[in-house]
């Protein structure tokens, strides 16, 4: 028997060449990515502007995968969240964040994740394994599906696991995401959120893709970011920021920096300080996040402790965004929804 393959694994240029090697076409290519991503139809023997030789082919050759939905929160902020069932039992979350005319969906990559940020949620079930192209796309599909008329206009790599370490399905995706023949969405609407692995950081700045960067940074010296971050015993704030100037090269500016405030862990002068010196000659924007957590090791910064560290970014003439908080009534912070679940089958 021949395992079918998924044809949302293949990138556009693999498409061509299978179809080559099956002896049809490769412009039939635009038009199965046209069916799949743009018009939603996964029968093959429904793509009626391709050859009925070459429909019976494919549908021996592939199949279209999808993610089932288990579950769905919607946060009275409108953020929602999706649980979404793969084929062999594991679960990751989806994020989507309506914000005025936009509809941002923050997309997971792996399930679990191996990088262990003490504040986050994600890797405390440990590393499972890497999501395949397919499944970050199917993530926009679905959802994409489900709010239509609306349509998604951003994809940020922000939900569970560490894009850069599932690098080739990120890049793969990304690909799909900004195909003129598939989702066609515009490369500066698509946003990969690091915690900072400054090699892959350089690889992608090779690549010049178009898209945009996330720094999880969370701290400016390397004693606090190791113990809140420990990726960060590996590759130091000096290494990261190297990785980000190389990536600034390209002129893919500015770089977004996230920086979650914790209660008596990064909100000193001498933080704003060290960040000062790193942000020299940085084309950046900051986002600073109260801390957004059901229970955790960390409390949230007091409301004048917040203030004296915006007083010392204003300052140092360091320009910054504060970011709300959103879906804290759905846990919509990684990995949140994915632990309840757990957690409660765990109490059953
Ligand atoms: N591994 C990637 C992407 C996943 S985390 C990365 O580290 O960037 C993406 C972002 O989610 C983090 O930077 C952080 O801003 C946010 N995040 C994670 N846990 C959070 C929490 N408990 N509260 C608020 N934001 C959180």
């Amino acid at each position: 028997m021949i395992m079918k393959k998924d044809i949302k694994n293949l990138g556009f240029q693999e498409l061509k060449d299978s179809l080559l090697i099956m002896g049809f076409p490769s412009h039939s290519a635009g038009q199965i990515f046209n069916w799949v991503y743009k018009r939603r139809i996964e029968d093959f023997n429904l793509m009626t502007n391709i050859s009925k030789e070459a429909r019976q082919h494919l549908s021996k050759e592939f199949f279209c995968s999808r993610v089932r939905q288990l579950k769905k929160e919607v946060s009275c902020d409108g953020t929602a969240k999706f649980l979404f069932g793969l084929f062999d039992g594991h679960n990751i979350e989806t994020v989507l964040i309506p914000e005025g005319r936009r509809n941002t969906l923050c997309v997971s990559t792996q399930v679990g994740c191996k990088f262990n940020c003490s504040f986050c949620y994600s890797g405390q079930f440990g590393f499972k394994r890497d999501l395949n192209i397919a499944e970050i796309v199917n993530q926009y599909l679905s959802v994409s599906d489900l709010i239509a008329p609306a349509k998604i206009t951003n994809v940020v790599f922000m939900g569970i696991g560490e894009p850069l370490d599932n690098f080739s399905n990120t890049i793969g995706s990304i690909k799909v995401f900004s195909h003129r023949q598939g989702i066609s969405l515009g490369k500066r609407k698509i946003c990969i959120s690091t915690c900072g692995l400054s090699p892959k950081i350089k690889e992608l700045s090779i690549l010049n893709l178009g898209v945009r960067l996330s720094v999880s940074l969370h701290a400016t010296d390397d004693n606090i970011r190791s113990r809140i971050m420990p990726v960060n015993k590996k590759y130091p704030i000096a290494s990261l920021m190297s990785a980000v100037r190389q990536f600034l090269k390209n002129d893919l500016g500015p770089v977004t920096f996230e920086y979650i405030l914790l209660h008596r862990i990064n909100t000193s002068n001498e933080m704003a300080e060290k960040l000062e010196k790193w942000l020299r000659g940085i084309n950046y924007k900051i986002n600073i996040i109260p801390c957004n957590m059901a229970k955790s090791i960390y409390k949230p910064p007091r409301e004048d402790e917040v203030n004296c560290f915006l007083r010392e970014l204003k300052t140092r003439n360091i320009f910054f965004t504060v970011r709300k908080p959103r879906g804290q009534d759905i846990n919509a912070a990684c990995g949140q929804l994915k632990a309840r679940q757990i957690n409660s089958c765990i109490k059953k």
